[in-house]
């Protein structure tokens, strides 16, 4: 049946994951794969995600009955607030639904779907680099995609007239596709001032702002200011949506727990938006998964393990910055070639370091060090033993 079918592409960041595990060089680094890894560069099941399935273990009113199309109730409910804030005035309007999706891509492409097929959106803007599957995801469902460019290497930050000249031509009614916090890859976010100015330009222009939040309290380890962009947008009435991953910051990446926040301005096309986006849910994956979704509902409305959980998350946070700064000094140490400083100033897990496809090659041929090729270094691969292993095959790669 497939004969004379062309394979499709490996995905790199799973092709380097297998190469790594393959690879028996003791001193190998894998920096490619966005997931955290503790200090002894190892996964971290959060401790308090940990005691609450144990509770769901043994606690015996559960069952494994299917759950209500839009998800588990009570877990729509808490991450709207968690996005929103307690006292966000679309909630309190009633101008949020919140449908449960499989992991963040499952509410990217519910929204992409939701938007294409009911809203007449057919354009899509991405910013380049963005997540590849923002590419993918968009360009499945039909929409024709336009990317800018957001990445300025010259001053490794963004390239703000680039950003600004897309918004400003992109044909009414447009889709665009906006990273809340800690982009992926670059690790470069506008400023306050400068969503300020992208969401008068939004407006003005009737661009339609669909927000993806993957790694909330990844930038500052606060869940609150890291929501700041979406926040603001939907103060200012918008109708926008907003795609929340749980993988990162409840460390539940194989659990995929996703939602996708409707924010509308006018009440009563809430029970339009929900009656479409259920059927679409209905026929991709007919029912939401229970098990995560209940750990982030539990934590998230109980007052002591939440807090725990804003603990744990402060902690990934912290020690992304202390690689940040480690990095760093030992680049400037080492007197490696170029200016560094964007490791220190990017947010989140990421660290779009410049380097090119050779230096990049040579790192993982020479030093076993496995990274994308656009350069992207997790940073949460780097520990203090493999700190000093990691920026002198940098400088090697930057100098040879
Ligand atoms: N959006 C961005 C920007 C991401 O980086 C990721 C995952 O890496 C996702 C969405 C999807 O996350 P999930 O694993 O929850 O599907």
């Amino acid at each position: 049946v497939f004969s004379g079918v062309e394979p499709a592409p490996p995905i790199e960041v799973f092709q380097n994951t297998a190469a790594f595990n393959k690879d028996d060089y003791p001193y190998k680094v894998n920096l490619s794969v966005g997931v955290y890894r503790t200090e002894e560069n190892k996964p971290w099941v959060l401790p308090v995600v940990r005691k609450v399935e144990m509770g769901m273990a043994n606690d015996m009113s559960l069952n494994k009955e299917y759950l209500p199309m839009a998800g588990l109730n009570s877990f729509t409910e808490s991450a709207n607030r968690l996005l929103l804030g307690d006292d966000s005035t679309a909630i309190r309007e009633e101008r949020v639904f919140g449908m449960q999706c499989v992991g963040g891509t499952g509410a990217v492409r519910m929204g992409a779907e939701l938007l294409y097929r009911y809203a007449n959106r057919k354009i899509v803007y991405i910013t380049d680099p963005s997540w590849p599957n923002h590419v993918g995801v968009f360009g499945d469902t039909g929409y024709e995609v336009r990317t800018y460019s957001y990445w300025d290497s010259r001053t490794s930050g963004m390239d703000w007239d680039s950003v600004k000249f897309s918004l400003k031509n992109a044909p009414e009614g447009s889709v665009f596709v906006l990273q809340a916090v800690a982009h992926n890859p670059t690790g470069v976010d506008p400023s306050k001032e400068q969503w300020m100015e992208i969401a008068t330009i939004m407006k003005e222009r009737k661009l339609f702002p669909f927000f993806d939040l993957a790694y909330q309290g990844f930038s500052s380890g606060d869940l609150e200011s890291d929501a700041w962009s979406v926040r603001y947008f939907a103060s200012l009435g918008f109708d926008m949506f907003c795609a929340q991953s749980f993988s990162k910051n409840f460390g539940l990446y194989n659990d995929r727990v996703g939602l996708l926040a409707i924010i509308v301005s006018d009440q009563s096309h809430i029970a339009i938006a929900k009656s479409h986006v259920e059927l679409i849910g209905r026929r991709v994956h007919a029912s939401s998964p229970h098990h995560g979704a209940r750990i982030v509902s539990t934590i998230l409305n109980n007052q002591a393990l939440r807090e725990e959980w804003k603990g744990c998350v402060t902690k990934m946070a912290t020690r992304i910055k202390l690689m940040r700064q480690k990095l760093y000094q030992k680049l400037v140490v080492l007197g490696t070639p170029g200016s560094w400083e964007h490791v220190v100033q990017q947010n989140g897990m990421f660290f779009y370091s410049g380097l090119n496809v050779r230096q990049v090659e040579f790192l993982t041929k020479e030093y076993h060090i496995y990274l994308l090729k656009s350069g992207r270094i997790n940073m949460c691969g780097l520990t203090l033993e493999n700190m000093d292993y990691v920026a002198n095959a940098i400088h090697e790669a930057v100098t040879n």
